[in-house]
């Protein structure tokens, strides 16, 4: 496996940045993870819109243009032979003496590309059972919109969930909303048979995969409502389901330990996984 780190593509047990990385520190960098298929980075530019948000919100400087950016990431994949899997872009403020405000504009940022491969067919599989998630406590910072590094919160909770028997955790904040999931949106369809999810606020990331799904759903008829919902909401829901680049459309069928409407994917989700699997093939090389 090959990684590109700072400028070189290096083999991946090679590959390191400094102990006084500004991310290793203080967590100050922001990261996107893209799903590869069939060879070609799905929506990409999406991606890298997010991108740099998150560096503006943070005044981290861009590595380097667009174009080239495109470049070193096309590269990475094809130096790995992924035609299936996950390209990883990091982007931190750079490496500098310890200090927590910014280091002088000569510093620059620091950016690292990885990719892995994945393993669709057990991914489907899953998707055709459908998951077990149970809730944790949302005590992240007020800025989780920003896709910051800094996700020892999101780490927690993924462990919680590992030690159930959990595929997934849900965050659900002093007021009893889900806000989202460790690493995924959360959506439910209520028992109007609306699509719910939480508005796009500064209590998550804006998923790309969320965003897609929207547009889907809308598409194919089904009508979505950005609200909050709360986790009793979720919990009698007729469907539950979590969204991202690398679980696309993922069906939950427990909460909790305790069955989601019959224990078994609904027809939203499906519809929706199916749908999000043909705009993903549609994606250009
Ligand atoms: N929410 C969080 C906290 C995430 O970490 C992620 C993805 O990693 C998502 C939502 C889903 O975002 P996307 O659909 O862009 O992968």
């Amino acid at each position: 496996r090959i990684a590109y780190v700072n400028g070189r593509y290096v083999p991946h047990r090679d590959a390191a940045v400094h102990v006084e990385d500004r991310g290793y520190q203080f967590a100050d960098g922001v990261y996107e993870a893209c799903e590869i298929r069939a060879g070609a980075i799905v929506d990409l530019r999406r991606h890298l819109d997010r991108l740099d948000r998150s560096l503006a919100e943070l005044r981290i400087a861009a590595p380097m243009g667009r174009g080239a950016l495109v470049t070193v990431i096309r590269e990475t994949a094809r130096r790995n032979r992924v035609r299936d899997g996950i390209v990883y872009l990091q982007v931190t403020r750079g490496v500098a003496p310890r200090d927590h405000a910014f280091p002088p504009a000569s510093v620059r940022p620091a950016l690292v590309v990885t990719c892995k491969p994945m393993d669709r067919a057990a991914a489907e599989r899953r998707a055709e059972t459908g998951v077990a998630v149970v809730t944790v406590l949302d005590n992240r910072w007020d800025r989780v919109d920003i896709k910051t590094v800094g996700l020892l919160p999101n780490a927690l909770a993924k462990q919680a969930a590992r030690e159930a028997g959990a595929y997934e955790a849900l965050f659900v904040d002093a007021d009893g909303n889900v806000t989202e999931g460790a690493s995924t949106n959360a959506w439910i369809v209520d028992r109007d048979g609306r699509l719910v999810t939480r508005p796009a606020d500064h209590g998550i990331l804006r998923g790309i995969t969320r965003t897609v799904v929207i547009e889907t759903a809308r598409a194919a008829g089904v009508e979505v409502v950005e609200r909050k919902f709360t986790v009793a909401e979720a919990k009698a829901a007729r469907e539950v389901f979590v969204t991202a680049a690398s679980t696309i459309v993922m069906p939950v069928v427990r909460i909790d330990g305790a069955a989601v409407a019959n224990g078994a994917p609904g027809s939203v989700a499906t519809l929706l996984r199916a749908r999000f699997h043909e705009f993903a093939e549609r994606t250009p090389i």
